[in-house]
């Protein structure tokens, strides 16, 4: 079998309300579609937040090569200069070619990656604070006690046994309450996280940290920047560290062990580079005593199908997965969104990933993107601001 043709195809579809971070704010999240053609007449889906002219250039040498050879295809992929070695583009294409070898055996993901481990993921409710929004009508989301209604309405609706807290938005003592406030409503048998995005010092960090004690975390997600202040604030706490900031490959990794920077690594199929290279870091990850998670890059349905598939293939992979993707206003595969259901996401059944593109929808947000209506503000910064609600702001890290 050969691989023939890459097609890309750049979506972005909305948000129910503007997602605030500490680097700005999402509206609408932009993914770029890969559909990967055979020779057999196989094609494979891929998605990644790498643009469609990333894709394009860099998976060109790949034209005429078997979808089954994983690690040649990634070594033709980042190894023909130094700048080619985005994990992004070799991840969006890896995971073509693995769902082109579920669709030409008849196999899904999971099994093709070791099988599966355990039935679902468990997920985690992401909860941002967040603007209005005048076209879903959803309320903002601004203050503690906001937060922890809003947090609980999630956990009602989709079954979630873990919450997180995007922080680094507003000032430290004011996301800390906030934490207070999720515990009081949410009760002890919640798990809780914080990721202030290592917009907080070490003193900040350091300061904070008998209050978030009292409320207890599962882990307190990149509170500084750099492995060498997460080391020092890791002195500090009893909180378990985690991180997808300060070890994000596996070069980042010899020294955060070296200096006890961090307890827990979020993974990301994407930021390592495709689905092997993260079940290369659980064996890494365990070897070195370090835990697992699962970071979120703004997924649509191709994406938490690689995710669900994934994940129940990794022994350490018990911490529930991060995904913005219960924020989302609709998805571009055929059916039901992949939603949790009790706190956990199943991976869909059939050859591959086991989802289909809905090619009305696709061409809805592939316009939809064009037109701009929805700009990307992170990624378009210099034009529009990454905070249309706060003109000339721009972040500073550390911010508190
Ligand atoms: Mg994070």
């Amino acid at each position: 079998m050969k691989i023939t043709k890459i097609e890309t195809v750049e979506v972005t579809v909305p948000v129910q309300a503007p997602l605030r971070f500490a680097y700005g704010v999402h509206i609408a999240f932009t993914r770029t579609i890969i559909k990967m053609h055979t020779d057999e007449g196989i094609v494979g889906l891929g998605e990644t937040a790498a643009s469609a002219a990333q894709v394009e250039a860099l998976g060109k040498p790949i034209i005429g090569q078997n979808p089954f050879d994983l690690d040649v295809i990634r070594n033709i992929i980042g190894n023909r200069f130094y700048w080619s070695r985005d994990p992004l583009v070799a991840s969006g294409l890896e995971m073509a070619c693995i769902d082109i070898m579920g669709k030409a055996t008849g196999m899904p993901a999971y099994r093709l990656m070791g099988g599966k481990l355990r039935d679902a993921i468990n997920m985690a409710a992401y909860c941002f604070y967040r603007y209005p929004s005048e076209e879903t009508g959803a309320p903002a989301v601004s203050t503690p006690d906001e937060m922890a209604s809003h947090a609980a309405d999630l956990v009602d609706a989709f079954g979630f046994r873990t919450v997180k807290l995007k922080g680094g938005v507003l000032d430290a003592r004011t996301e800390v309450a906030t934490m207070e406030a999720m515990r009081g409503r949410l009760g002890p048998d919640i798990r809780l996280r914080l990721d202030p995005q290592s917009a907080w010092t070490v003193e900040t960090a350091i300061e904070m940290v008998p209050r978030l004690e009292t409320v207890g975390l599962e882990y307190f997600e990149d509170p500084v920047a750099g492995q060498p202040n997460m080391a020092t604030v890791r002195q500090r706490t009893k909180l378990a560290m985690s991180t997808n900031m300060c070890v994000t490959s596996f070069d980042e990794l010899g020294q955060a062990v070296q200096i006890r920077a961090i307890d827990v690594i979020l993974t990301d199929p994407w930021y390592w580079g495709g689905p092997t290279q993260v079940k290369t870091l659980d064996t890494v990850a365990r070897t070195m005593g370090i835990g697992l998670s699962m970071h979120s890059g703004i997924e649509l349905g191709i994406g938490m199908a690689v995710m669900a598939h994934t994940g129940v293939t990794m022994i350490g992979l018990t911490a529930a997965v991060d995904a913005h993707y219960h924020h989302l206003t609709d998805d571009i595969i055929k059916g039901d969104m992949l939603l949790p259901k009790d706190g956990v996401l199943a991976p869909p059944e059939g050859p591959g990933w086991g989802v289909e593109l809905d090619e009305d929808k696709v061409e809805k947000y592939r316009e939809i993107h064009a037109s701009g209506i929805y700009r990307n503000v992170y990624v378009e910064a210099n034009t529009v601001g990454p905070d249309p609600n706060r003109p000339g702001w721009f972040p500073i890290i550390p911010a508190w």
